[in-house]
């Protein structure tokens, strides 16, 4: 139910430990975090609150690029293996999600049907299989090739452990907001994420997606064409 990543020179998990804690007024039943750590996804999700995850954590991890989830569940009960972030079979491509994808059997079983062990009852695993399906080496392409074949509402922050200079999300009716810094970029499901972080925003529409790095913000819509987006200035106090 709420989503935060984050790229730059900081830690990364204080970071979305934080933005998460501030998204908790739309309730949750589990959180997760994953990141990039010495070249490999590092992944500790669990039911229950976030205060419990993150002394699993504590300081373990030194990565300064991330992703973060609070859920509601949907689809599967609330538990550990439900949790997000979720991630292909090889662990390479962690994803979290907001919403929920109407039409996930059918992906399911398509993807069953090509070699994909699925571990949770989710309707988000799909998402990373999907992505898997379709990498080639460039995770903006295969993120376009996968949301082709969503139905339903999803907002998706995608981290790749071979492509940890940036992060890929993408939104149709589920908000995303992106939070610009100087030398370090913030996503979120909403402002209160990133707003003691910066006030200058991105605010997301339906099918565009945003290619995120420490640097620079991307926006495109889901054909790949440019969109020129306007910096929105957040005009109230965390
Ligand atoms: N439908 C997904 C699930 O149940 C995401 C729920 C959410 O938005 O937190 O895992």
């Amino acid at each position: 139910c709420g989503i935060v990543g984050y790229i730059g020179d900081k830690k990364a998990a204080p970071i979305l430990f934080e933005g998460l804690s501030k998204l908790e007024y739309r309730g949750y039943d589990s959180a997760g975090i994953a990141v990039v750590e010495k070249g490999l996804l590092a992944v500790e999700k669990k039911e229950g609150r976030l205060m419990g995850l993150e002394e699993v954590v504590g300081d373990k991890f030194t990565a300064t690029v991330g992703i973060g989830h609070t859920r509601w569940a949907t689809h599967g009960k609330p538990s550990d293996v439900n949790s997000h972030p979720h991630l292909d079979n090889d662990g390479e491509i962690a994803v979290v999600h907001n919403g929920i994808i109407e039409n996930y059997l059918t992906l399911k079983e398509m993807l069953i049907e090509k070699g994909h062990k699925f571990q949770s009852e989710t309707d988000t695993e799909v998402v990373p299989h999907l992505i898997k399906g379709f990498y080639k080496g460039d995770l903006l392409e295969a993120v376009k090739e996968a949301v082709k074949h969503l139905e339903g509402a999803y907002a998706l922050v995608v981290l790749h452990k071979n492509e940890p200079n940036r992060l890929i999300c993408v939104r149709k009716d589920s908000p995303l907001v992106i939070g610009l810094g100087s030398g370090e970029n913030f996503i979120a499901s909403d402002i209160p994420a990133i707003i003691q972080y910066t006030k200058k925003t991105l605010i997301l529409d339906d099918n565009e997606i945003a290619v995120v790095t420490k640097d620079k913000v991307e926006v495109m819509d889901k054909a790949g064409n440019h969109v020129d987006k306007k910096v929105l200035t957040v005009d109230w106090d965390p």
